[in-house]
C-alpha cells in the first residue's frame, strides 16, 4: 500500500512537474508565457524600468537560476554587463553556454549595423550588431517558434500543448501584422530623434527616418555640446523619442529648441499601458500617430 502511494504520488508530481524556464527581459517572458501556458513557471531577471543594458545583478536572481531548466536571453551582448557572472555563480550545469538549457534568440533573427571594427572611441557598441531587434513586430514570430522548439527539445511530453499554443499565438499575431504594417506605413518619412539606437529595427522596417541620436555615441549620455549641434541637423523631427528608465531633461530641452515633441516610447511589457507584446506595438504606433 505505501509502495503504491509513493508510486502514485511521483506520478502525480511528474505529470504536474512544470519546465521551470527564466529569461533575462520580461517580453521574452511574454512569449514563454504565450507558448508555455499553465506548463511553464517563470521568472523574469530584469524589471521593465531598468536600462536593459545596465540590469543590476542580485544574490536573488542566482539563487532562481540554480533551479531553472532553461534560461532565454537576448543575446548579442546585451546581457554582457551582468549576466555571464550570475550564469556561473548559479552553478546550474543546464544552462551553462553551449547546453541546451541555454537559448539566444538573437541567433533566430538578422541583426543590423555590424561594426566592421570595434574600438573604445565608438562608445558602448555591441560587437554583433544592434542588438534591440525586438522591437520589429515581423520578428516576434521567430522568435516564438525558436522558443517553442526549445521546450519542445526539453519537455517532450508537452510539444502538441506548446505546439497548439504556438499556432493560436502566430494567429493572432498576424492578424495584428497587418494592423501594424497600415499604420506604421502611414508614418513612412516621419522624422524621429531617439535617446539611444532603440527603435532602429522598427523605424527602419517602416521607413521612419532618424535624424539622430541624443547619446552622442551609444551608452553615453547626451552633453551640452552635443545637444547644440543636433539641434542644427534635427530641423523637422515631430518627436523625440526616449525609454521609461531616461532623463527627460535632454529629450525636452531639444524638443523645445526644434519645436518637436519629446515622449516616451514603450520598449517593453509592463511599462505603464504596455501589459502584454500586443500593447507593446499598439501603443508605440498610438504615440507616433498623435
Ligand atoms: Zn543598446
Amino acid at each position: 500500500m505505501k509502495r503504491l502511494i509513493t508510486l502514485l504520488l511521483l506520478s502525480l508530481s511528474i505529470s504536474f512537474a512544470q519546465l521551470r524556464v527564466a529569461t533575462t527581459y520580461p517580453w521574452i517572458g511574454e512569449l514563454v508565457k504565450d507558448v508555455g501556458g499553465d506548463k511553464i513557471s517563470l521568472y523574469v531577471i530584469a524589471k521593465p524600468t531598468e536600462d536593459f543594458h545596465f540590469v543590476v545583478p542580485k544574490p536573488s536572481h542566482i539563487a532562481k537560476l540554480r533551479n531553472v531548466d532553461l534560461l532565454i536571453i537576448n543575446g548579442a551582448s546585451l546581457e554582457i554587463g551582468f549576466l555571464p557572472p550570475l550564469i556561473q555563480q548559479s552553478n546550474n550545469p543546464k544552462i551553462q553556454p553551449g547546453r541546451k538549457g541555454l537559448l539566444d534568440l538573437s541567433s533566430f533573427v538578422d541583426l543590423i549595423e555590424k561594426p566592421a571594427v570595434v574600438s573604445r572611441e565608438m562608445g558602448d557598441v555591441h560587437p554583433e550588431g544592434n542588438p534591440h531587434y525586438h522591437l520589429n513586430p515581423h520578428h516576434i514570430p521567430l522568435l516564438a517558434k525558436a522558443i517553442k522548439e526549445r521546450m519542445c527539445e526539453l519537455d517532450q511530453t508537452n510539444c502538441g500543448y506548446y505546439t497548439s499554443r504556438l499556432e493560436d499565438f502566430l494567429k493572432r499575431w498576424s492578424q495584428k501584422l497587418k494592423e501594424w504594417d497600415e499604420g506604421f506605413s502611414n508614418l513612412k518619412d516621419l522624422k524621429v530623434v531617439q535617446y539611444h539606437k532603440t527603435y532602429n529595427y522598427l523605424f527602419k522596417h517602416y521607413g521612419i527616418q532618424i535624424v539622430g541620436t541624443l547619446e552622442p555615441l551609444p551608452g553615453i549620455p547626451p552633453t551640452a555640446r552635443h545637444l547644440e549641434e543636433l539641434s542644427k541637423v534635427a530641423k523637422g523631427a515631430k518627436f523625440v523619442v526616449y525609454e521609461v528608465f531616461r532623463d527627460s531633461k535632454p529629450a525636452n530641452n531639444l524638443a523645445k529648441v526644434i519645436g518637436a515633441r519629446a515622449i516616451v516610447l514603450p520598449h517593453d511589457v509592463g511599462v505603464e499601458g504596455v501589459k502584454n507584446l500586443f500593447d507593446l506595438f499598439d501603443v508605440i504606433l498610438e504615440r507616433l500617430s498623435q
